[in-house]
């Protein structure tokens, strides 16, 4: 077992950090907030005073952070100091050109650095079923795995640096996606006097079916339970997928690729932000467009 330095102790951070110190590893843990920092240590973490603490003599040092800006200067202020055998994880949603620059700058030090962003949620977190996609070279990929295994069912190496944030936006583009588009045919059904289980026993078979129809249907009582099924709370909030979104352009800007989906995805989840249901699940856009309807 290895210590561990684990920095950002969130929604996300919190159970991960306890699921390494579950597995026997020594969590040097390290949050802004003392809330945070207290929940780690009941769960096993110990409580460093600072990020830099939390990384000394580590063999790993793992961040789940809010956005791009916090990892930068984290890495910046923190982690510049770590010895070469530390691998460097970073596992927060960032945009593509931040975690290729984080890498290379630990990389001139003779530091290897991964991306590892992650699919699901807080409940995926706690019970440590995460799936990771990685961006970093082969060696970087095999000295961050164990790690990573110990948090998730399945670990994807996605290509070089930056490769696991460009699979996780261009994932959550679709998502995004398909989402809206999930929720106004069900909503266009109904004013054509279909039955919503009826079209759902349809299309979750037929050739719209998507993890959006046939595992997290945005109608209440239809399909597998989902946030629809607890007034759309829980699950992944309107909040975060448009932060994904709102990632996922900036990236095609910067890539000159056309992305029409994806950025009208993104008006609608602003307006959903806007409206103040943000904290909704994001299967919650479907009231919004309901009602627009009228
Ligand atoms: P969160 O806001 O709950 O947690 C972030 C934590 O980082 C906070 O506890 C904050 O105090 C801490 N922090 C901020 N700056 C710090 C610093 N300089 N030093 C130490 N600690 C610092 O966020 P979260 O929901 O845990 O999400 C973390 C990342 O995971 C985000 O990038 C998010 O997009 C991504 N993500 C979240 C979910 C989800 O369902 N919540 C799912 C997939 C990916």
């Amino acid at each position: 077992m290895a210590r561990v330095g684990f920095i950002g102790l969130g929604n996300m951070g919190g159970g991960m950090a306890a699921n390494l110190a579950k597995k026997g590893h020594d969590v040097r843990a390290f949050d802004l907030s003392a809330e945070a920092l207290a929940r780690a240590e009941a769960a096993g973490c110990l409580a460093a005073d600072s990020a830099a603490a939390a990384a000394e003599g580590a063999e790993a040092v793992v961040t789940m952070l809010p956005a791009g800006a916090h990892v930068e200067q984290v890495y910046a202020d923190s982690l510049a100091g770590v010895a070469a055998s530390t691998i460097l994880i970073d596992c927060s949603t960032i945009d593509v050109t931040t975690a290729r620059r984080v890498a290379e700058g630990a990389a001139t030090r003779g530091i290897a650095a991964v991306d590892a962003p992650v699919s699901g949620g807080i409940a995926a977190a706690n019970a440590g079923t995460l799936t990771f996609m990685v961006g970093g070279s082969a060696e970087a990929f095999e000295r961050a795995r164990p790690f990573l295994e110990d948090m998730g069912k399945a670990v994807v190496h996605a290509g070089a640096s930056g490769a696991g944030q460009a699979a996780k936006l261009c994932n959550n583009l679709i998502l995004g996606s398909t989402m809206i588009a999930t929720c106004e045919a069900f909503v266009l059904a109904e004013r054509l006097g279909l039955d919503a289980q009826t079209f759902f026993d349809i299309a979750s078979k037929a050739t719209a079916q998507s993890w959006s129809m046939t595992s997290y249907c945005p109608v209440p009582g239809v399909g597998p339970e989902s946030p629809a099924d607890r007034d759309y709370q829980g699950g992944f909030a309107g909040a975060l997928m448009l932060k994904d979104l709102n990632l996922a352009m900036a990236a095609a800007a910067d890539a000159h690729a056309e992305v029409p989906m994806g950025a009208r995805a993104t008006e609608l989840y602003t307006a959903f932000a806007e409206a103040g249901r943000g904290g909704e699940d994001f299967s919650g856009i479907i009231r919004m467009l309901a009602e627009a309807a009228g």
